[in-house]
């Protein structure tokens, strides 16, 4: 999926080992991840889960507790993050963060947590897309009538057409079939929209992405093979808010590499 997004992103991160830039949003997804896992675990179990307001704490021990991961990553990678990248992360609003993830559970719970009957919860997949390579993965959430759910927390308003074309989808629905042998019924992205003063959930469902497993297994193995033959490149244009100072943590690498070449800065980082 890194791959998918940007190639240079995979160099710099699984190809030459370095450290992943952190963001407080990542933290707050992340902690936010936590606790609908573990709802639904116990909700697997007992058939409730856990209340709302256990909820909104257990989010606000998970969020604080990575935020001090946090600081030690920005520590570790403060060597190549940009003052604008620096700024940017400062000017984040931890208060405000906590605030939307507690207005994004009560609105999960409220609206879309009674329509789901909980089968697989962090359920590990594996399956082979050629003779050596082996694709591995956890689905989520599925409900017990053959859907798989795909929780998003965004700020914007969501793509319906996203979801046909997503290739973690996509994957996902091998992952499926190689626990149950059979396809999911349908696959539903389900998005918490945190809007300043109101969240809501926006969901958008279809039988099959556009991808089928041939084409899954094609593409997993034609990224293999470029990654192998050195094949990274940067896909976005010159003013992408997604390739820019402010949002990437490799900014200055990515310079860096423009300016010498991938053999040089291959030979250079390949060494650390
Ligand atoms: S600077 Fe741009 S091309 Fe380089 S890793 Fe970041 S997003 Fe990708």
């Amino acid at each position: 999926m890194t791959y998918i997004r940007c190639p240079e992103h995979w160099l710099f991160r699984y190809s030459l080992g370095l450290k992943r830039t952190p963001k407080k949003i990542l933290k707050h997804g992340f902690a936010l991840h936590e606790v609908f896992a573990y709802h639904f675990d116990q909700k697997k179990k007992d058939g409730k889960g856990i209340k709302v307001g256990d909820a909104k704490e257990f989010f606000a021990d998970v969020f604080l507790g990575a935020l001090d991961d946090y600081k030690q990553e920005l520590e570790a990678t403060r060597p190549y993050l940009t003052k604008e990248y620096l700024k940017k992360e400062h000017e984040v609003d931890i208060n405000d963060l906590l605030d939307r993830g507690m207005r994004g559970i009560e609105v999960y719970f409220k609206k879309l947590n009674p329509l789901i009957i909980p089968d697989l919860v962090e359920e590990a997949f594996e399956f082979q897309a050629s003779k050596d390579i082996k694709v591995i993965g956890r689905l989520d959430l599925t409900h017990v009538n053959g859907t798989i759910h795909e929780l998003k927390t965004t700020r914007k308003n969501p793509n319906a057409q996203d979801i046909r074309s997503d290739p973690q989808l996509a994957i996902y629905q091998l992952g499926y079939h190689s626990i149950k042998g059979k396809y999911p019924v349908a696959l539903s992205k389900d998005y918490i929209v945190l809007s300043k003063n109101d969240s809501k959930i926006t969901r958008f469902r279809v039988a099959r992405p556009f991808a089928n497993r041939n084409t899954v297994l094609r593409n997993i193995n034609a990224i293999m093979k470029a990654t192998e033959n050195n094949i990274f490149y940067c896909m976005h244009p010159a003013e992408s808010w997604f390739c820019s100072k402010e949002w990437c943590g490799y900014y200055t690498l990515h310079q860096e590499l423009k300016k010498i070449g991938l053999t040089k800065f291959m030979s250079k980082y390949s060494k650390r």
